[in-house]
């Protein structure tokens, strides 16, 4: 009984402060007897100012601040493991209040300061190359869970650097937990939020044409990138086995709805993966796919997994794989890979972690 008691005690009831909308704060405010203009004072400590606390938002009453503190919580998860790699790419893995674990990471490109965060724990769409998949989905992130992500990496950059870019690239389907991924991105494109505009802000989907079709009814218009992966359905049934009950026509169909709504020109990745998808015909089978949409195209080198039997092309391969599209006058980008020393592609770290766990047993 007493184990159980003290058990009980030892969970934080206190509500995730970044969970509430600007409405609900506002709301409980007011329940409160507080001043109206407590509020754009409050967002501004959390996405402006970087408060690490509620003590530290210093122009607020102090009793205001106490109170805060005994109703909320301002970061929910811990840090499990940091890592940096010379091109300048950190990456988090943070274990959530239930002990769950998440990966997020910030990269620096120039003048751009990205994140890249994950919407669920886990992934149920099971990409056979991905890490993030492998052990199926354990629950969808809240919108504070998602929002502390952008704001403990805001919070490694020094004061004068601010975020630019957002990519929901991490761990996890973003179109499975729209709800949530919305509202969190709804705050990084507002003024009184991150202040990023909505066009540097990514969602990255399996391709799931009901969802992007709620998607493109949405109040602000975001950065749609489509994971293709393959030129026709029977070599993509294989690789995102998902596809068997969607196929690549209902995708691509969905994606000119998206960009009839919005105007927001689609981008399309391909993830190389060496003797599967990088031969010179499927990159001619895809420039036909792709011809006459207003697209681009993403192609990324494949980021080894430890386990999967999936490889990099060699840089021949690639080179010739590109000059396909090229010739052929597909809008098309060849990311670098970033942040290699770090298990940075999405999943790699929390499976690295978990297979050091394995290995221990
Ligand atoms: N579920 C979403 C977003 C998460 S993954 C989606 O499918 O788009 C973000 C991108 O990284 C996807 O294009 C995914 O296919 C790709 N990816 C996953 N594992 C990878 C790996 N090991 N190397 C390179 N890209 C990878």
């Amino acid at each position: 009984m007493f184990t159980e008691k003290s058990q009980i005690d030892s969970i934080d009831r206190r509500a995730h402060i970044l969970d509430l909308t600007s409405e609900q704060l506002s709301q409980w405010l007011q329940t409160n007897g507080q001043a109206k203009y407590r509020l754009p004072q409050i967002l501004n400590w959390l996405y402006e100012r970087r408060a690490e606390s509620f003590e530290a938002m210093s122009d607020l009453p102090k009793g205001l601040r106490s109170l805060l503190d005994s109703e909320f919580r301002l970061w929910t998860t811990s840090l499990a493991t940091h890592k940096k790699a010379d091109d300048g790419t950190e990456k988090l893995l943070l274990t959530l209040s239930d002990g769950a674990q998440i990966e997020c990471v910030l990269l620096r490109e120039e003048n751009r300061r990205s994140v890249c965060v994950s919407s669920q724990v886990g992934c149920a769409m099971g990409c056979v190359f991905c890490a993030s998949g492998l052990d199926g989905v354990d629950r969808n992130l809240t919108r504070g869970e998602i929002l502390e992500q952008m704001l403990r990496l805001q919070r490694l950059l020094p004061n004068e650097e601010r975020l630019s870019h957002v990519v929901m690239m991490g761990m996890g389907e973003p179109l499975a937990n729209l709800n949530s991924v919305l509202s969190a991105l709804d705050v990084a494109s507002h003024e009184l939020g991150l202040g990023i505009s909505p066009r540097r802000i990514t969602i990255s989907t399996v391709g799931i044409p009901a969802a992007i079709d709620r998607l493109a009814q949405h109040s602000t218009p975001f950065h749609l990138a489509i994971s293709l992966h393959a030129p026709n359905d029977s070599l993509r049934n294989r690789l995102v086995p998902v596809n068997r009950k969607i196929g690549i026509e209902s995708i691509l169909e969905a994606a000119d709805r998206y960009f009839e709504a919005t105007g927001r020109r689609i981008t399309f990745e391909y993830v190389l993966l060496a003797g599967i998808n990088d031969r010179e015909s499927d990159a001619r089978e895809l420039t036909r796919r792709l011809a006459g949409r207003v697209s681009m195209l993403n192609v990324i080198p494949y980021n080894p997994v430890r386990g999967l039997p999936f490889a990099t092309p060699t840089s021949s391969a690639i080179h010739a794989f590109r000059t396909v599209l090229m010739d052929a006058g597909v809008n098309v980008m060849f990311r670098q890979r970033k942040g290699d020393g770090i298990d940075a592609a999405c999943g790699q770290l929390r499976r690295v972690t978990k297979d050091k766990v394995l290995d221990k047993n």
